[in-house]
């Protein structure tokens, strides 16, 4: 057995391969919280209604506990959070939502489950079996685009003033690499900035695991033995799988790239001047940097598989939480 190279006395469950340092659950969770504490005292508000958008993977699972113990904690910020779940339709995310349920329930945060289907009219499932065979798209495209339509929608009609995410380094240095091969400087600024701005319709993202390695998470929640899901979306697919590949290949061979890298980029784009002003979607009013969001792009095309008439997202269900969700 290795003992921890901080506290000396507990089993050490993690390597830093940086720094060569063991740790154990303890010293690792003390670490892991000092950096998601350091993002959430600059980017939360006080008064802040929180939604945490809360999958029952492991990521978005840490992010909820270390939210909620943050609003515990720190008092005098008077932070409200609420636990969120959107459900796709899919086997892969049953297991994961009655997770989510127990994580909240075990934390004592108020949980809700939103379907898909409800606000989309159809789900991620009936939409896989409708693509055709051959189809430029796959099913992880769609999900990601209109699952964050979705939340972005539902932090705001619940009057969410701030939706947590748990993206974590290595989501984020995926991304930004894709912004990068694309050259889409836009999307690089707006999701490396962390000043809260402020533009209509589109409720400000905390990503308190912003600087925290996938393998720290995993070890931490297999460790504690967090209610969370552990495997990976069966659906995934596209440029981000190959994107990954790389990234960590030249991670393995150069520890600390990840982070070294997401910190240059971070600096960089804070320098940046792009204009990522908002109009809104004139099909669906949500906010977008085109005409026509690309959520309702995809949107159309997936109405088309399905031979129905193109729809809005509809957000009905969602009234009655308006005014009630935040209430303790
Ligand atoms: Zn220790
Ligand atoms: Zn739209």
């Amino acid at each position: 057995m290795r003992l921890c190279d901080i506290c000396g006395s507990e089993e050490a469950i993690y390597t830093n391969y940086v720094t060569g340092a063991s740790l154990c659950a303890n010293c690792l969770m003390n670490s892991i919280r000092r950096r998601a504490w350091s993002v959430m005292k600059r980017e939360l508000l006080p008064g802040d209604k929180v939604m945490v958008a809360h999958s029952g993977g492991k990521d978005s699972s840490l992010a909820l506990l270390l939210t909620k113990e943050f609003s515990d904690e720190v008092r005098e910020l008077d932070l409200k959070v609420i636990s969120v779940t959107l459900d796709e339709g899919t086997l892969y995310r049953r297991s994961s939502i009655e997770l989510a349920r127990k994580l909240a329930e075990r934390l004592r945060v108020r949980h809700l489950t939103i379907q898909m289907r409800d606000i989309l009219g159809f789900s991620l499932e009936d939409l896989r079996l409708a693509i055709p065979k051959g189809w430029k798209r796959n099913a992880c495209t769609y999900c990601g685009v209109l699952r964050r339509q979705i939340l972005n929608a539902v932090a705001r009609e619940i009057g969410a003033t701030v939706l947590v995410t748990g993206h974590n380094l290595d989501d984020l240095i995926q991304t930004s690499i894709m912004n990068l091969v694309r050259g889409d400087a836009n999307a690089l600024v707006k999701t490396m900035r962390h000043e809260r701005k402020y533009e209509e319709g589109l409720v400000p993202r905390v990503r308190p695991l912003k600087y925290v390695y996938e393998r720290e998470i995993a070890s931490l929640v297999v460790a504690l033995g967090i209610p969370a899901h552990l495997g990976k979306c069966p659906l995934a697919q596209g440029m981000r799988i190959g994107i990954r590949r790389e990234i960590d290949f030249i991670e393995d061979s150069n520890p600390g790239s990840k982070l070294r890298a997401f910190l240059f980029l971070e600096n960089l784009s804070s320098k940046m001047k792009v204009d990522v002003s908002l109009r809104r979607c004139s099909l669906c009013g949500e906010p977008t940097t085109s005409d026509i969001c690309k959520a309702c792009q995809l949107r159309g095309e997936a109405f088309r598989f399905m031979g129905i008439e193109d729809k809005n997202i509809r957000l009905d269900s969602l009234k009655s939480l308006k005014d009630s969700a935040f209430q303790s």
